[in-house]
């Protein structure tokens, strides 16, 4: 796989709106954002661990002494949440559904996540629910700037959002948008709901694209998601309609292109959720055997690997 580049750090984007870009953007390596206005910052979404997000405060520190007022998470996942905490006095606020996944998440041991994807630093890593949540939309207006806090439905998880400034034409998407060359992953919510959800984005008035995971895009980045998620789900249809089992789907799709892409073995945590819809299950239904769904995908990477 050729090395992917680009520009990793705190990159303002807009007059006080800042992308938070960490390198390769794989499995934990998350982006976040920051709004800096005349009183107070807002930011958008925490780290995998609190090495991260020390590094990620040092760099907001270098921009403003304001206190951060609120966080916005833009979904459940823990590596956008598991530093939270360390952002002291803030208010989090995310959609309902994904207060409901963080409580979840408290349950479970953040070294099970070591066993499935091992190397993982969970130094600091601690779930703490949120403060205050929102069902479809919400917005905040910090001095003059209108900042649209939007749930497009079931997509990467149950409970996304994404933060759309319209006067800057900025949209941050958290991980509807899996920015090439990072492979997009719908495991836990739906591939037809991130499908609508990537359309939706594409039809706002914005010019930059804030991803969850790889580089600050243009709108040319929603399209190639929106390809791989087609592709996966035709290909998966296929296979479903034979009477092929998902994992043997999986591996027997030729992902092409996609084959270059990091992460591609989030393949088979794609068809398991393709099968989901196929099964004719709501989006986003729980899968019972979700953690042996991720144990065989990173197999199957591990595998690929060692050959
Ligand atoms: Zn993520």
């Amino acid at each position: 796989m050729a090395e992917q580049s680009w520009k990793t750090g705190l990159i303002e984007i807009a007059d006080g709106v800042y992308a938070y870009i960490q390198e390769k953007g794989t499995w934990f390596v998350s982006n976040a954002g920051l709004i800096v206005g005349k009183e107070y910052a807002i930011v958008i979404d925490s780290l995998a661990n609190s090495k991260m997000t020390t590094r990620f405060i040092e760099e907001i520190r270098k921009i403003t002494d304001k206190p951060i007022r609120f966080l916005i998470n833009t979904h459940h996942h823990t590596d956008h949440t598991w530093t939270n905490y360390m952002f002291e006095g803030a208010i989090s606020i995310c959609h309902v559904r994904c207060r409901e996944m963080t409580v979840n998440e408290m349950k479970l041991d953040p070294k099970m996540y070591q066993m499935l994807f091992p190397g993982l630093d969970i130094t600091g890593a601690k779930v703490t629910p949120q403060d205050v949540v929102f069902e479809k939309e919400f917005r905040i207006y910090q001095d003059n700037r209108e900042i649209r806090v939007i749930h497009p439905g079931v997509a990467h998880t149950v409970g996304d959002a994404f933060v759309y400034l319209p006067d800057e034409k900025v949209v941050f998407c958290g991980d509807l948008l899996f920015a090439e060359p990072c492979t997009p992953f719908v495991l836990m919510g739906s591939i037809s709901g991130s499908i609508q959800a990537l359309d939706m984005l594409a039809s706002l008035d914005a010019d930059i694209y804030v991803p969850g995971h790889g580089p600050i895009s243009e709108r040319n980045a929603l399209y190639k998601a929106r390809d791989y998620l087609v592709f996966v789900r035709d290909e998966a249809r296929k296979r479903f309609k034979q009477g092929m089992n998902a994992f043997d789907a999986a591996k027997d799709i030729d992902l092409g292109e996609y084959r270059s892409w990091s992460e591609w073995e989030r393949i088979v945590g794609n068809v398991e959720r393709a099968y989901s819809e196929f099964r004719g299950e709501p989006p986003g239904a729980p899968l019972p055997n979700l953690i042996e769904i991720v144990r065989r995908m990173m197999e199957l990477r591990k595998s690929a690997e060692s050959k």
